[in-house]
């Protein structure tokens, strides 16, 4: 039975990354006309999916660029993107990490004189692209020494390590090009934060029974400390988000590490800390570990978005003295419900609520489905019992939030694309079947009282959305 957790000291955003994100929130909001950044920002599904829902662009390439600010990523770009960029007219923002441009400073000193350059690493990263692009065309690639063998013989070669390299790997590679060459400069250029990262992720793997590693799967960090894990022989899962956790595959360990790489924002460990803490407590409490499973369906189901739903309608009817009626509660709970599911599926479906195939997605996603389709169709079945009026705008929203994820495929990008487009159109749904909707089935609306339930109801559930997303994506950098 799972007994304790323990947390990585040094998990969340390293500063480079924090330094990034602050940087590109700085420009975006300092800056008139289109800010767009090239490549991910950081590789994080979550950190990018923020920023495109404030409504700043991304583009892989600086051709795809027609105009206004480009921000460079903390992984770095080599000099012949800065100057196309210029070239363009764009106006450059670098927030590169000073320790990568420190690697690209120290590749150029060899470089003009003429040394080669073996960047250990893995080929086709962002970071390791740019620094290729500072090898004056004498740049390779090795992702470790059984690449190395394969490199030709130098007369002088510099060796660099991508910043997030592991120490082991690094080392043993250097030593194969050293042996390949007349004269060879080490230059073992891993930052600080990742070796602190990776010392304390090894000292965690010898004392837990199980690893956890929290990250995103191209994050090149985030892969070596499983790797690591791994390599220490420790039993290690990886996962993008709490909702990959499979309560069977943690119960049984006593002692689980949980750890992340430095492009994983520290909310989302927080997330799979409380998950292994929430099933904990559901075994503890059941002492059958099955029974954890019907929790996590429930969970799943989204029964306390039912609860949030029925308890906001009972307020605002009340605030527009509508006599409490239980059949508009059920509609309400079962109509946001439905749409909660619903949508929460399309989204992983599509891949923009994190990648990869979770345990959720994996295991109930047809069961969800079937919840979602029903829950939907009694309430519209209930809607149908306060006449043809409620029932036909009961469906027509129903619709049209199902269509919501589909938005973009339907061409509807201009116009649901705007900043912070997904808390105003929950806020409305939320707002029309809480308030508009009791008003609407007793003859109410358009009064004073209806208002003033509708403008209640939307506030409260838009601020709602937009802090737990601030909250969320910021609490790395302490504005939430
Ligand atoms: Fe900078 Fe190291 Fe963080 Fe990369 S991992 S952004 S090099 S501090």
């Amino acid at each position: 039975m799972l007994e304790k957790i323990i947390m990585a000291r040094h998990h969340g955003f390293c500063w480079g990354v924090k330094r990034a994100i602050q940087t590109a929130r700085e420009t975006a909001r300092n800056r008139t006309g289109p800010v767009t950044i090239l490549n991910e920002i950081v590789h994080n599904e979550a950190v990018v999916e923020s920023f495109r829902r404030q409504g700043i662009g991304q583009e892989f390439s600086v051709e795809a660029v027609e105009s206004g600010t480009l921000i460079i990523s903390a992984h770095g770009v080599a000099p012949h993107i800065k100057m196309a960029a210029k070239a363009r007219g764009l106006h450059l923002v670098d927030a590169t990490c000073p320790l990568v441009k420190n690697v690209h400073n120290i590749i150029e000193k060899y470089a003009d004189a003429g040394y080669d350059t073996v960047i250990v690493g893995d080929k086709g990263h962002a970071e390791v692209t740019g620094l290729l692009g500072c090898c004056r065309g004498k740049g390779h690639v090795a992702a470790g020494p059984g690449e190395a063998q394969s490199l030709p013989h130098f007369e002088k070669v510099n060796v660099v390590a991508q910043t997030t390299q592991e120490e082991r790997v690094f080392n043993e590679t250097a030593e194969k090009i050293k042996s390949k060459a007349k004269e060879c400069v080490i230059s073992n250029t891993i930052c600080n934060p990742t070796r602190e990262r990776q010392a304390e992720t090894a000292e965690t793997a010898k004392s837990s029974d199980l690893m956890i590693v929290v990250g995103a799967r191209h994050s090149a960090n985030t892969a070596r400390l499983v790797q690591l894990c791994r390599e220490l022989g420790a039993d290690t899962i990886h996962v993008e988000s709490e909702e990959e956790l499979e309560p069977q595959r943690v119960i049984h360990q006593r002692k689980i590490g949980v750890t992340a790489g430095a492009s994983t924002p520290g909310w989302m460990i927080e997330r799979v800390v409380d998950r292994l803490k929430q099933i904990r407590g559901a075994a503890q409490a059941a002492g059958l570990p099955s029974l954890s499973a019907v929790w996590e369906f429930m969970t799943n189901i989204c029964v306390y978005t039912f609860a949030a739903a029925v308890s906001l309608t009972y307020v605002c009817m009340k605030l527009q003295g509508c006599w409490i009626d239980s059949r508009i509660l059920l509609l309400s709970g079962l109509f946001v419900m439905s749409l909660h599911i619903i949508n929460r599926l399309a989204e992983r479906g599509m891949g923009t609520a994190g990648r990869g195939k979770t345990a959720l997605f994996r295991h109930h996603r047809t069961a969800l489905a079937l919840t979602g389709i029903l829950t939907g169709v009694s309430a519209i079945a209930l809607s149908a019992t306060f006449g043809a009026k409620v029932f036909a705008v009961v469906v027509f929203f129903w619709i049209l939030g199902v269509l919501y994820p589909f938005r973009l495929m339907l061409g509807l990008k201009q116009l649901m694309g705007f900043p912070a487009s997904k808390d105003t159109a929950t806020a409305l749904g939320w707002g029309f079947v809480c308030a508009y909707i009791p008003g609407l089935s007793q003859g109410m609306t358009f009064t004073k009282a209806n208002y003033l339930a509708l403008v209640f109801a939307i506030l409260l559930v838009f601020m709602r959305s937009v802090m737990l997303g601030i909250s969320a994506v910021q609490s790395d950098l302490i504005v939430g």
